[in-house]
């Protein structure tokens, strides 16, 4: 046994802060037998409670979020969802899978909106599309080729030049870009409020109950500082931070990234952002994201750290230079809200799931499409506990997160990785 950290931000999730206030659900206390204990109230966690609840309605499920709702990274991100992996740079073995993956993802992204639906909530979700957008020479070699496997694989899609992004977007920045009609942009503390607020009554969730310590069963014990849960089964929801309990730490990284969004503009500036709604990807890894956020304001995320944080002062004077960069027009304008979040990353892009020792089990690394992906696994997990049957599509189509080098190898190997890519990311930083 031992003490264990969770992530936790200095900052504020700028679009929970753009919400009402909301009441978190009581802290855990006391003891419990529960036959299922969930680690993390993220996208993962609740779609695996809730996939839990329906195949086995009768069941005890506790799930422990160490924040409040809306505070974690599945509120801390961009609000992209994708039901179909159109990066378009699929190898010949993931192409032949390419089916079943966009089925697992149309599977996931589904399960998001039966809960809409079902729980009567909403979280400003639009179907936008988006656009690859191209700054760098480099860039636009990316977007061509991207271009050329959308005609070969019929998928729909427009090429944009400069002109045409600067309609879209009003950014006079990009040399060209790819729009592709699948896509949809949302509000992600809504939505993972929304997920929380409506679970079935049967579930359990407890926030600002961080678990530090657990010891493997069965029965596993997972105790907080003022309660103690004895579970059958256990699911690490926690993304890279399963590695605090000792799982999986060669093959995962913890990566932190940054967002912002700009204060509320006033019609006469917001119409320098183009259409209602749009969002753009950089066509180079390390590059910058921006959306439309809302009416009137503009999310931009950039900068990646390797397992802490940056300053956020620095963070903030980095996500401006981006946002001004792009419209200099708005250089009187400023971002509001600037945060952190993490993610997990692996090495060959393939998350890190299924069963870790005997009654424990775990999801991690969705590489930065976790709202879509996450919400998969975790309903996948459950059906494994449950059923026992292995998801085999899910194998097929994402294999296993490979191995990393251990420390220092990994964050030698990681900060030269980054050195050369962010020279290669140039002006799409
Ligand atoms: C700035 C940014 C932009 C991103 N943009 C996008 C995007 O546009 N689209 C997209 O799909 N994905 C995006 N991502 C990635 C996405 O946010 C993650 O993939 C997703 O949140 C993963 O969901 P999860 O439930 O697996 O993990 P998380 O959302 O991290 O949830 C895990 C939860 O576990 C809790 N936890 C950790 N340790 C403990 C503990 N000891 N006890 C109890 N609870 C614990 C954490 O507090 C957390 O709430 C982005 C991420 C960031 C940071």
């Amino acid at each position: 046994m031992g003490r264990f950290t969770y992530p936790r931000y200095d900052d504020r999730c700028g679009w929970n802060a753009l919400l009402p206030k909301r009441m978190p659900r009581p802290s855990a206390q006391g003891e419990h037998r529960v036959k299922y204990a969930i680690i993390g109230g993220g996208y993962t966690g609740l779609a695996a409670a809730r996939r839990l609840h329906t195949l086995d309605p009768n069941a005890e499920i506790a799930v422990l979020e160490a924040t409040e709702i809306g505070e974690g990274s599945s509120a801390r991100n961009s609000g992209f969802a994708s039901q179909h992996d159109l990066k378009l740079d699929l190898s010949g073995t993931q192409l032949v899978h390419a089916d079943t993956l966009n089925a697992c993802l149309r599977e996931g992204f589904g399960a998001l909106t039966d809960a809409m639906e079902q729980g009567g909530f909403t979280c400003e979700m639009q179907h936008t599309g988006r656009i690859t957008a191209a700054a760098t020479p480099l860039g636009v070699e990316k977007v061509e080729g991207m271009v050329s496997r959308a005609k070969t694989l019929g998928v729909v899609h427009r090429f944009l030049d400069r002109a045409a992004i600067r309609q879209a977007t009003g950014m006079d920045y990009y040399q060209c870009g790819i729009a592709i009609d699948e896509g949809h942009l949302l509000q992600p503390a809504a939505l993972i409020r929304g997920l929380a607020d409506t679970l079935p009554k049967a579930i359990a969730l407890y926030e600002n109950s961080p678990v530090v310590r657990f010891e493997a069963g069965p029965p596993s014990i997972v105790a907080t500082a003022q309660a103690r849960f004895l579970a059958d089964h256990v699911i690490f929801a926690t993304n890279a931070a399963i590695k605090n309990f000792g799982y999986w730490r060669d093959r995962l990284v913890t990566i932190f990234t940054f967002a912002g969004l700009t204060e509320a503009l006033d019609s006469q500036d917001a119409a320098n952002l183009g259409d209602p709604a749009w969002g753009v990807l950089p066509s180079h890894r390390l590059g910058t994201t921006l959306r439309r956020a809302g009416k009137n304001r503009l999310l931009v995320r950039s900068l990646y750290a390797y397992e802490k944080p940056l300053d956020l002062q620095h963070v903030h004077n980095a996500l401006t230079s981006c946002f001004h960069r792009r419209y200099p027009m708005l250089k009187h304008r400023r971002l509001e809200h600037v945060w952190s979040g993490t993610t997990a990353l692996t090495m060959n892009g393939a998350p890190r799931w299924g069963k870790v020792v005997e009654g424990v089990y775990g999801a991690a690394g969705c590489n930065g499409s976790g709202i879509v992906k996450g919400t998969l696994l975790g309903q996948r997990l459950a059906n494994l506990i449950v059923t026992g049957q292995p998801q085999t599509d899910v194998e097929n189509v994402y294999g296993q997160a490979n191995w990393v080098a251990p420390e220092p190898f990994r964050s030698i190997g990681f900060h030269a990785i980054s050195a050369v890519e962010r020279r290669k990311a140039g002006l799409e930083m």
